[in-house]
Order: structure tokens, then sequence, then C-alpha cells
């Protein structure tokens, strides 16, 4: 499709394959010379209490300056989804949490912190562990940090999953559904997954305002998690007019460029720097 219309191609699985290994390989390449060079950083976006707009937490999103091009910064959108597929996103994802808690550690005033975690991670059961242990001799309080999962792919095991939650709940930490509605399982997850938080997915709120189903869906969700006594996120409140509306239907917390763009130097980290 690709060489245009009218053109006769013949398949050849052994090239498409032999590409993909290659960019899988450079990917790879890539991802440890950043873990090796300290290359990974982590930029921060605030989450709202929706009526006030008042700061609750804010999620730390990773990028990856290009090893090639300093000036370059790479969004995770283009190495997570490989670094699953080698595996090396368990170590990216630790990375991510020990800076974290090192930053919660070294600044008591900061706001509580969420993290991505790959659903890769929870397989290993070694993860909750390392988490919990980390933020003991940290002297964290676990509420402080917040763990994101996503329904993907990734999680192949459900029952890891729970089991992942859970201990991370029994620790003391906030787990949120992250994406909620953007997968296949999204009420299976919903019913095993005992998360308190579930973050309703950028494409239902992205227009919200002019499209009558997106409506109908956020509030959908907003009653179920209700139900659930769990609280609601939407990410991607690009606009008064989607806030407005979220406000009205109920959603407790927002989340998006309306509100701030991720940044390296968040205001709400400044602003304990200095005190
Ligand atoms: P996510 O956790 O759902 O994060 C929200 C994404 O939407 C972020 O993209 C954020 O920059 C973007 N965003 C926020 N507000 C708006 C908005 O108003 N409009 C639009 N169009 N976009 C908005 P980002 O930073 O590129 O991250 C993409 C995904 O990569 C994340 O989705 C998350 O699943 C994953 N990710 C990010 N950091 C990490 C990490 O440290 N570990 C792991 N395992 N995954 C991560
Ligand atoms: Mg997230
Ligand atoms: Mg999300
Ligand atoms: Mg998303």
């Amino acid at each position: 499709k690709g060489a245009g219309k009218n053109t006769w191609r013949v398949y050849s699985p052994d090239q498409t394959m032999m590409s993909e290994l290659v960019d899988r390989w450079n990917w790879s390449d890539r991802i440890q010379t950043a873990l090796d060079k300290g290359l990974f950083e982590l930029h921060f976006q605030g989450i709202y209490e929706a009526s006030r707009q008042q700061l609750t937490h804010l999620e730390a999103l990773l990028r990856m300056r290009d090893p090639d091009d300093s000036s370059r910064m790479i969004p995770p959108g283009h190495f997570i989804a490989i670094a699953e597929k080698t595996g090396k996103i368990v170590e990216i994802d630790r990375w991510v949490i020990r800076h974290v808690i090192t930053m919660l550690a070294a600044q008591p005033g900061l706001p509580p912190i969420a993290v991505n975690l790959s659903g890769r991670s929870f397989d290993d059961p070694a993860m909750s562990e390392f988490i919990a242990r980390e933020l003991q001799t940290n002297q964290i309080d676990p509420a402080r940090l917040y763990v994101e999962v996503t329904e993907t792919a990734a999680v192949s095991d459900l029952q890891d999953a729970e089991q992942f939650i859970d201990a991370l709940r029994r620790a003391g930490c906030h787990v949120c559904l992250d994406d909620f509605g953007a997968g296949f399982s999204s009420f299976t997850y919903l019913k095993h997954l005992k998360a308190d938080v579930l973050k309703i997915d950028g494409q239902f709120v992205r227009n919200l305002a002019q499209d009558a189903d997106s409506q109908v869906f956020v509030q959908g969700m907003v009653a179920m998690a209700h139900g659930l006594g769990k609280l609601t996120v939407a990410e991607f409140v690009e606009d008064r007019a989607t806030l407005e509306m979220l406000i009205n239907f109920g959603v407790d917390m927002v989340q998006g460029y309306y509100l701030d763009q991720p940044q390296a130097n968040h205001p709400a980290l400044i602003r304990v720097k200095q005190t």
C-alpha cells in the first residue's frame, strides 16, 4: 500500500521481519545507552481537583534524551512498547520509582507523585516488594505515591496484576486504572483490579462538549466509579468548555493542557524548592 495504488509487490515476510528486528535492535541499544548514561528524564504534569482546580498530585512522565542528539527529547511512545518486548521496561520502571522516591524523600513538602508502570512489571513479584522496600528505607508515607496501571497487552496474567495491585494497596499506595475504556476488557479489569482511582481515557474527553456519545460514556464511567467507591480523573482536558462539563458530570479530578503541560520544572516543584 505504501508504494501507491496499482503497484504490485511480492510480499516478503523475511524483509519485513528483518527490518522490524533491526529497528528493535537499534532501539534496545539506545535504551541501554540511556540507562547507562543517565539519559532518562521525568517531566511532571498536574492533576487538579476539578471544581477549584487545586493541585492534588503530579504525574511523572518519562522522556529519553536522544543518545545521538542531546538536544532532542524522545517521548515514551517511541520506546515503551519496544522496552516491553525486550524486557528492559522492568529496569526503566525501577529507575522511575527510585527517582520519584528520591525526590519525595528529599522534599517532604512535595505533592504526591504518580508513576506509570508497565503491565510487564506486574509479572515480577519482586516489583511490589521493591516498591514497598524503597518506600520503607526512605521513610516515605506510601500515600505520597500513586501507581498508574494501564490495560494493555503487556498484562499477560490478570491474576498477577490483581496480586500486584493488592500488594501495593496493602503497602498504602494509591492505585489508578489509567486509560480506562481504551482497552478491550475494561469491565473485567474493573471487576478484578481493586484500584482506588479510575482515569477516564482521553479519547472520551477530547471534544467532549461537541460529542454527545462521549458525554454518555463519561457520565456512565463516573456513575460506575462512584458506585464502586472510586474517584475519577479525566485526562486530556484541553479547554474551558470541557472542564465545565466534567465538573457538571461530577468528575473528581482533571488533567490536561488546559491546566498545564508536562514539564521538567513544574511550578509545584519549584515552589517547594524555594521555601
Ligand atoms: P498516560 O499515562 O495516559 O499519560 C498521558 C499522556 O497524555 C502523556 O503523554 C501526556 O503528555 C499526554 N497529555 C496530557 N494532557 C494532554 C492533553 O490535554 N492533550 C493531549 N493531546 N495529550 C495530553 P506522554 O508523556 O507522551 O506519555 C504517553 C504514555 O507513555 C503514557 O500515557 C504512559 O502510558 C506511558 N508512560 C509515560 N511515562 C512512563 C513511565 O515512566 N513508565 C511507563 N511504563 N510508561 C510511561
Ligand atoms: Mg498515566
Ligand atoms: Mg492515561
Ligand atoms: Mg493515555
